[in-house]
């Protein structure tokens, strides 16, 4: 039997990164994957000659000092990654087909706030309450050390609760429920069920400025 200091289950980009810092730490890591290729939901896939990248399209902090600018730079790998940052007057559209509205929703966190309280006056409150719940919960949450090896920091009350259970106290307007849980769908897990600590990490960088990766050649643009 080999002996290892750890052991990594699932190639996708947490596993990837994880032995990476394992094995930057000296650690003697085995990392595991079921699927004939590494790369989970990053993994590229060919139809009729094409390439398809399915993960990663747009980010958020990408932005110098922002987690994913660092996690690059401790795996030795920023230089290989050129941000593209969408620009502050494009905005993201929002469809509700059978109800026929349309919302464009501007990059840049103060932007996005102002153009939410001019579709929704009477949400007003709700809006600044649920934006500032967000800031709160980022700015609490520890950032781990990626150099170091480190326990994970301990969960906060938000963790435990949901996007929707927030929603029901702020907001009435469905629409309106829409568009703050839109980014739901970048982790993949619904509102009801995706923890409002977890939506307000993911989604306040990206409320803060968008990127697409400039050297990655099929890139969302
Ligand atoms: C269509 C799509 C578009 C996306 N767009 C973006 C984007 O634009 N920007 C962005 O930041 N993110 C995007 N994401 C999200 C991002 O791709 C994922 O959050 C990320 O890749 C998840 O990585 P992971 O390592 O946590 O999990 P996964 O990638 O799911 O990796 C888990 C791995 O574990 C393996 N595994 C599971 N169980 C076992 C087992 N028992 N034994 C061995 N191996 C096991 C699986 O085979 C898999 O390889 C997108 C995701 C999808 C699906």
């Amino acid at each position: 039997m080999k002996k290892y200091d750890n052991i990594v289950v699932g190639s996708g980009i947490s596993g990837l990164t994880l032995a990476l810092i394992l094995g930057l730490n000296g650690r003697k890591v085995l990392l595991i994957e079921k699927a004939p290729q590494i790369g989970g939901s990053l993994a590229r896939f060919w139809r009729k000659g094409l390439p398809f990248d399915t993960g990663f399209h747009f980010t958020g902090a990408f932005s110098e000092g922002g987690l994913l600018c660092d996690m690059l730079k401790v795996l030795g790998i920023e230089e290989e990654i050129e941000p593209v940052f969408l620009k502050e007057e494009g905005s993201m559209r929002f469809v509700y087909k059978k109800e026929g509205e349309v919302y464009d929703l501007p990059y840049g966190l103060d932007n996005l706030i102002a153009k939410l309280k001019e579709y929704f006056p009477s949400e007003e409150k709700g809006i600044t309450k649920y934006f500032e719940m967000m800031e709160r919960i980022c700015n609490n949450t520890v950032t781990m050390d990626l150099r170091k090896i480190s326990l994970a920091p301990e969960p906060i009350d938000e963790d435990f609760v949901s996007v929707d259970e927030v929603l029901d106290g702020l907001i009435k307007n469905q629409s309106l429920r829409g568009l703050l849980s839109a980014y739901c769908m970048c982790y993949g897990t619904m509102p009801a069920e995706a923890s409002f600590a977890n939506h307000s990490r993911v989604s306040l960088g990206l409320y803060q400025s968008v990127a697409y990766s400039g050297t990655c050649p099929h890139s969302f643009r």
